[in-house]
């Protein structure tokens, strides 16, 4: 981040106005990780749950993200979900335009399909691949998102890798010097 986008950043905060902002933009995804919070009841705060809303597609769902940026201005946005990819029509098209803005994108995703080709391109944006671990443990609980799933997903793009670290992988040496060893070297990995 430069020290410009970080005096920004204040000066939204100083006024009371969000510098960043996440938007569940599905409910649905296509993985059943264990832990999955997403679908709990405290998860939206209570008085309703994931399950009980319904997605907006299409039309609607791209200018209903649109309004919320163009309202609340934020410097940083997260698209997340359910899994965002679900929504890709309407991600490749709302994507550019929220960069339009001025606002920097993030979208967080298993890589459970191809991500559309024309974003490694596309300045501010960062796409974040969350990966469980080394692929025998990740493949297990991420499945459909499996190691072989994401390469072909991620090939001729440019990723961020997630790794959440347990506890189970500190118990064998050298686990997270395996998993960078194997994400690190990829042309596509940031
Ligand atoms: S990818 Fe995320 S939303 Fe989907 S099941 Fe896993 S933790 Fe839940």
């Amino acid at each position: 981040m430069q020290a410009s986008e970080v005096i920004k950043a204040w000066g939204k905060i100083l006024k009371g106005e969000p510098p960043s902002l996440s938007i569940e933009i599905t409910k649905e995804c296509p993985l059943r990780c264990p832990g999955c919070y997403a679908y709990e009841p405290a998860h939206l705060g209570g008085e309703v749950t994931l399950r009980s809303l319904t997605d907006r597609k299409g039309d609607a769902l791209v200018e209903g993200v649109l309004e919320i940026v163009d309202r609340i201005k934020p410097l940083h946005l997260s698209l997340v979900g359910g899994d965002p990819l679900v929504r890709y029509r309407e991600l490749e098209v709302m994507v550019p335009m929220i960069l339009a803005r001025g606002t920097h994108v993030q979208v967080v995703t298993s890589a459970f399909r191809q991500l559309p080709q024309g974003w490694k391109d596309l300045p501010h944006l960062n796409v974040v691949v969350s990966i469980d671990g080394l692929q025998p443990e990740h493949d297990e609980r991420r499945a459909p998102a499996t190691y072989e799933r994401i390469l072909k997903s991620i090939a001729g793009s440019r990723v961020t890798i997630h790794c959440t670290i347990t506890g189970q992988m500190m118990k064998r040496p050298g686990y997270l010097r395996e998993f960078l060893e194997f994400w690190t070297p990829r042309a596509e990995i940031n």
